[in-house]
């Protein structure tokens, strides 16, 4: 299996290589050159299997450059009872009107995203041990990828991670989760910004090539392969746990920012996962919401993106929709890199003409969902089923009642736990919400960051002297 660029300007290159590679060359992201098909008979023999079992059976068909045998041993330590608390590692539970919570967030920093990066973490120590290769990981986060990202790679071989936040920012939950790590290998560095300063000095460490070379910079954000891949396993594995039968369809509700999520959902109903709609919910940050119900997409500046109680998709530039848009433009790399040229230049594209293929070809629909909306979900779902759900969540589960169809089932994904979103959980809620156990006295362990002002140069005079 090789990997080509969405805007068809990258010679094919090989698994390995392509997760180690941020953006292609041409600016695109990568995709497999074709979707590996899954028939019948694949399905009823991976109906039964264990979520590391299954986990081996995609991805084997997407890293073909990995001795099946290594992948296996990969796979069998990242998803582990001991690391998701459960054997099943995505258990779903069903509310009283049949909607389906697929749970992504039992990991180790409680949000869906572990499941990617805790593989990651393995995936790149394995990969570079092999080209004999190091990585110094240079990130901006707001909340929930940081926190994933250094604890899958805390403690690995051959990897640094030097992670920014704004200063002050985030929760007390999320500051601690991250700050309390002492592994001589991960580096907290807080910005006194907002998080786009930190996503500037981010970048442009990025463009600094020699350094950038000299210091083997890489990044962890969702545009990565690797990532993705990783999330396509949970599309079965749902589908598996809220079915009896093969013979039967379900939908999927994706709280979406990014569109990585969502995005992975699209991948496993293009293999021939039998997928009836995707369903993109978004939070009054609705560029997604605006492009599926029109075809018009525009994206909007930090001036116009809103910030929100689901923090975690206040985001107004959804960077995996490029891939999407790849295969609804019959995978013409050429018409995709005429389209982002407009998106570069701050003018969004309308593709209202393809509105019935998205619809009736890829099955997408979408929704919104506000502050009010949230809140009332939450009560609602906390009422009705006595199950406490975070915000992002809540989006999710109101966007699927919103537009649900009769004898369709919704599995909702479950994007993080109550626990990292505090005040809105008590606002909604006029009480704590539960937390995990391990969890208690987070707040007032020992923490590790470094402060510095919004100056891309002390960043990286920093991350130079830390490598030595
Ligand atoms: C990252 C995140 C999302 C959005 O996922 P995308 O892949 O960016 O669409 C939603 N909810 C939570 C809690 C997240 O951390």
């Amino acid at each position: 299996m090789k990997y080509i660029s969405t805007r068809g300007g990258m010679a094919p290159l090989s698994f390995s290589d392509t997760i180690l590679m941020g953006l292609a060359p041409d600016g695109g992201l990568a995709l497999p050159e074709s979707y590996p098909q899954v028939g019948r008979a694949q399905l009823d023999a991976w109906r039964d299997l264990s979520y590391a079992e299954l986990a081996f059976e995609i991805i084997r068909l997407f890293a073909t450059d990995i001795p099946q045998a290594d992948l296996k041993a990969i796979l069998d330590r990242t998803y582990t009872a001991e690391v998701y608390g459960s054997v099943a590692i995505t258990p779903v539970k069903r509310l009283h009107d049949g909607l389906v919570i697929l749970e992504l967030s039992n990991g180790p920093t409680l949000a869906f995203k572990d499941m990617a990066m805790q593989f990651l973490g393995n995936l790149f120590e394995y990969v570079l041990a092999k080209k004999g290769e190091q990585l110094n990981i240079v990130g901006a986060t707001s909340g929930d990828t940081g926190s994933a990202a250094e604890y899958a790679m805390r403690g690995k071989q051959g990897i640094n991670v030097f992670m920014l936040s704004p200063d002050g920012l985030m929760s007390p939950f999320q500051r601690a989760q991250m700050y309390s790590l002492q592994d001589a290998n991960i580096h907290n560095i807080a910005i006194k910004g907002m998080f786009d300063d930190c996503q500037d000095i981010v970048k442009a460490v990025q463009n600094d090539h020699a350094f950038k070379s000299q210091y083997k910079i890489g990044t962890v954000n969702s545009i990565n392969w690797a990532r993705v891949v990783a999330q396509v396993v949970y599309y079965f594995k749902g589908y598996f746990n809220a079915t009896s039968s093969n013979d039967e369809q379900v939908s999927f509700c994706v709280p979406s920012g990014n569109f990585g999520n969502v995005c992975a959902g699209h991948i496993a109903r293009q293999m021939g996962l039998p997928v009836q709609r995707l369903i993109v919910a978004t939070n009054e940050n609705d560029v997604l919401d605006e492009f599926f119900k029109t075809g018009r997409y525009q994206p909007r500046g930090t001036a116009n993106t809103w910030v929100t109680s689901s923090p975690s998709m206040d985001i107004s530039k959804a960077s995996n929709f490029e891939r999407f848009v790849f295969d609804l433009l019959g995978r013409d790399g050429a018409a995709v890199a005429a389209l982002w040229a407009e998106v570069d230049a701050g003018r969004g594209f309308d593709l209202g003409d393809k509105l019935a293929q998205m619809r009736e070809q890829f099955g997408f629909v979408s929704g919104k969902s506000s502050h009010a909306d949230r809140l009332a979900t939450i009560r609602t779902v906390d009422a009705e089923d006595q199950v406490v759900v975070d915000t992002h969540t809540a989006d999710g589960i109101k966007v699927a009642r919103e537009v649900r169809l009769p004898g369709e089932t919704i599995v909702c994904l479950e994007t993080a736990l109550p626990a990292k979103f505090a005040d809105t959980i008590r606002e909604a809620l006029n009480r704590d919400a539960p937390r995990p156990a391990g969890f208690e006295g987070l707040e007032d362990l020992p923490q590790k960051v470094t402060v510095f002002n919004a100056d891309a140069d002390a960043v990286k005079a920093y991350v130079r002297q830390a490598l030595g």
